[in-house]
């Protein structure tokens, strides 16, 4: 008999069924709902890649290098406030003319690296993307 593959619009549960079964109401085997289950069409390849992707817990490597690019994220993120205390601090000190230019440089150099980390992280994200 012919099966064809779907899945549950609930759980993103994949689920196989006979041919002769597409369009009647089924219950999900895994979160019990109801649903009329539309099989996924495409060329083999195809549908392996959307299972793929629903599948849990197991992460696709798409996914683990989109969490990858998150830690640059996160670091640009604590560059871009280091950065920011800095560039506060030499405000702060330049009205009682100190040496408030070391601030800033200091300020700068951290808002540029944190720039560079975003940038990083996003040129990941579109590689992650792509990954075929
Ligand atoms: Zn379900």
């Amino acid at each position: 008999m012919n099966t064809v593959k779907a899945y549950c619009p609930f759980c993103q549960q994949p689920i196989e069924l006979p041919e002769s079964d597409v369009g009647q109401a089924v219950n999900c085997p895994s979160c019990q709902m109801k649903f009329t289950p539309k099989p996924v069409t495409g060329h083999g390849p195809d549908i392996d890649r959307v299972m793929a992707k629903y599948q849990r817990p197991h992460l696709s490597e798409q996914e683990s290098i989109h969490n990858f690019a998150r830690y640059f994220t996160v670091a640009a993120i604590g560059c871009g406030v280091i950065g920011l205390l800095f560039l506060i601090s030499a405000f702060i000190e330049s009205m009682t003319m100190n040496s408030w230019a070391a601030f800033a440089i200091i300020g700068g150099s951290f808002i540029s690296v944190s720039i560079w980390l975003i940038l990083v992280a996003q040129v990941i994200h579109i590689r992650a993307n792509t990954l075929k």
